[in-house]
């Protein structure tokens, strides 16, 4: 038997042997398969949202499947749960309050994810915004945030507040800042374009665009991120910083008195924004 690893306190150094593989799916989605560490040719599918490149990955790499972690309902989460488990008999964990295929246990704030034999242990946290009931896993110096924190943005407020939102992207700034964030979509690119609209002026900002540009030039994919850079560059993560306080004040011409009232105007700015080709490919960034 294998004994868990515990989850890393807030002052840990970075753990090291978490492997993670990320398999593409749809047009910019990734289903990360958490490999064990002690058995790593036994991973853990986070939310499987199309079966076909899962079970590729896991026949072409000789892997095994050991379980199932979903972070909310939407369909490129879930849509490939069931036929997984037509293939493997292994448990699914899901949010408590959300209908999910599976038959998973049902998690909520508080509880812990525990896979003995995989030696796999995580910390459920509620991370309401995106929808109602999203979780998100964090154990292992990683965190899995689904649709909530993207690299450079966040997700949309599709069933849940503002106030909710803004109280869950706090919530995620807390872990130790050398966390993997694995976010579920390819969006850095284009959320990097309207933080630099948002904040020019931001170093760590530009240079991540160049780095980011980079990667994405190779076909790699720009996760994980890390919360200590999500931290400098994502304007929803910095809603207390003055030129985020002044940026989104201006833009909505009124003095805005709270983080909410910044991640609300950042929130309702970025849903109309979209970048130019020009801005996506990065010249107007690097130059001046
Ligand atoms: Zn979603």
């Amino acid at each position: 038997m294998v004994t868990p690893q515990t989850a890393s306190p807030r002052n840990a150094p970075p753990a090291v042997g978490l492997r993670v593989t990320p398999v593409s799916a749809f047009a910019d989605n990734y289903i990360w398969l958490i490999h064990a560490p002690n058995l790593p040719k036994w991973v853990v599918a986070v939310d499987p949202g199309d079966a076909k490149p899962v079970l590729k990955t896991l026949r072409d790499q000789q892997l095994q499947l050991g379980g199932i972690f979903i972070t909310h309902h939407h369909a490129d989460h879930v849509g490939g749960v069931l036929e997984l488990l037509n293939h493997y008999d292994v448990p699914v964990f899901g949010p408590a309050t959300e209908t999910i295929p599976g038959h998973p246990q049902r998690l909520a704030d508080g509880h812990k994810v525990t896979l003995i034999e995989l030696g796999l242990e995580f910390d459920v946290l509620d991370i309401p915004g995106h929808t109602a009931g999203h979780i998100a896993y964090l154990g292992h110096g990683s965190l899995f945030c689904g649709d909530t924190l993207f690299s450079a943005g966040c997700g949309r407020l599709f069933e849940g507040t503002a106030e909710q939102m803004t109280a869950s992207l706090a919530r995620l700034s807390t872990p130790p800042e050398h966390t993997q964030v694995y976010c579920t979509h390819e969006y850095t690119i284009s959320n990097l374009c309207f933080a630099l609209t948002v904040e020019p002026d931001n170093q760590a900002t530009r240079h991540y665009f160049q780095h980011a540009q980079a990667l994405r030039s190779q076909g790699q994919p720009t996760l994980p991120s890390s919360l200590k850079t999500e931290l400098q560059i994502n304007p929803f993560m910095r809603l207390n910083q003055p030129s985020i306080k002044d940026a989104a004040a201006k833009h909505a011409e009124k003095a805005l008195d709270s983080a909410v009232d910044v991640f609300t105007v950042l929130r309702t700015w970025k849903d109309h924004f979209t970048p130019s080709p020009a801005q996506m490919s990065a010249g107007q960034w690097i130059t001046d």
